[in-house]
């Protein structure tokens, strides 16, 4: 197992032309679960593929622990060819052996690393095993569904042994249902052999559930990184805190006011005192506009009409345990996700925002300005 360390890496594929990758810079400990998120074309499979060995970037720096795999340009490069980094990698097109059995897919890499016929036999079953496949063993892909070629997939990739694993957007062929099954249970192996893994996905609940560490980009650049709550709770700039979270976070362009020694953000079609944790921050912004973010979850209806929002209720959608509640804030539409055993009946509501979880971003940069 090994840690991993991207140090300032830039790749073009058009000879420095452009960059697909700016001067990336990250870390990914032993054994942790990191997960490169963003849209697509954001440069997630470019950099997972620098970090398998094939591509090589224009410069920078990638080690595993303490070993160089890819350093400096021209004669003084070292470049560690994939087949030396004893790496793993799983695919949305992961082709296997048709004419094969299982076992023989399983068993194949470790055959042709010529590994004792025991050995093999051991690890392919406890593979198997893992991921509850023993009884397909001697199957072939075709007469396996969808979701039994995806583990096989895996186990092939798994018995190897490999210290550092890599994944592509490997449930994307899923139906949701098999998805949610197999995520959970990938991470759950992936905690039992504690391998370095980096899953690249554009989906964020893939992210938000099985990442330990994940790394959110956009055009080839990271927009933060950190724990999953760090990112939903504390998202750095208005893209992070779009990204993260379904429905989205609501936003809000606000003016603020200085009245009577309070602090008032104004959205025109409600008004809010700014609360204590807020002011020395809004002070700065007094006479200039903030944007501001509140979740759908951190509204509530409110009893009085001080810091209250009036809302008109467009639509419900129940989701079984919730209901997402759209509702016409001025000209805005604004989702309000609401976990009362029923419904509102009222066409309009008296909502109000939970004043601890307000996100302010300053509106020219799009930075997070509060702590
Ligand atoms: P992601 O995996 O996040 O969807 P990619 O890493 O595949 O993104 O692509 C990042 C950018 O690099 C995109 O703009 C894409 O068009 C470009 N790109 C990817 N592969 C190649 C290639 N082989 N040749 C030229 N451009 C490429
Ligand atoms: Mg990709």
């Amino acid at each position: 197992m090994a840690s991993i360390s991207i140090k300032n890496m830039s790749v073009s594929y058009n000879k420095g032309k452009s960059y697909v990758l700016d001067n990336l810079n990250l870390e990914v400990k032993d054994g942790e679960f990191c997960v490169f998120l963003g849209p697509s074309g954001c440069g997630k499979s470019t950099a997972m593929h620098c970090i398998a060995g094939l591509l090589h970037p224009a410069s920078g720096e990638i080690r595993f622990g303490n070993e160089v795999m890819t350093e400096g340009s021209g004669k003084k490069k070292t470049f560690v060819p994939p087949q030396e980094r004893n790496i793993a990698m799983v695919f949305q097109e992961y082709a296997l052996y048709p004419n094969m059995t299982v076992r023989e897919n399983m068993s194949f890499a470790l055959k042709t690393k010529k590994a004792p016929k025991e050995e093999i036999e051991k690890r392919v079953n406890y593979m198997a095993q893992m991921l509850s496949i023993e009884q397909l063993l001697d199957r072939r892909p075709a007469e396996l569904s969808g979701g039994q070629r995806q583990r096989v997939a895996l186990g092939r990739a798994l018995v190897r042994d490999p210290q550092v694993f890599l994944l592509d957007e490997p449930l994307g062929n899923l139906d949701a249902k098999l998805r949610d099954q197999v995520r959970y249970e990938l991470k759950k192996i992936q905690e039992q052999l504690g391998i370095t893994t980096i899953y690249v996905t554009h989906d964020q609940t893939e992210a938000m559930t099985m990442a330990d560490h994940i790394v959110l980009m956009r055009d080839g650049y990271i927009m933060q990184q950190g724990t999953p709550n760090e990112l939903y709770d504390h998202p750095a700039n208005e893209f992070v805190a779009g990204f993260l979270g379904t429905p989205q976070i609501n936003l809000f362009s606000c003016d603020v006011k200085q009245e009577n020694g309070k602090l008032i953000l104004d959205a025109g079609a409600f008004r809010l005192e700014a609360p204590d944790s807020v002011r020395e921050t809004l002070k700065d912004y007094a006479g200039q506009q903030v944007d501001l973010g509140v979740r759908p979850s951190d509204f509530e209806q409110a009893k009085e009409e001080a810091n209250a929002i009036h809302a008109h209720v467009d639509s419900v959608e129940p989701l079984g345990d919730a209901y997402l509640i759209y509702v016409r804030v001025g000209d805005k539409v604004v989702v309000y996700k609401n976990t009362d055993e029923q419904a509102p009946t009222e066409r309009e509501l008296l909502l109000k925002p939970n004043m601890g979880k307000l996100h302010l971003f300053d509106p020219k940069t799009q930075k997070r300005i509060n702590s």
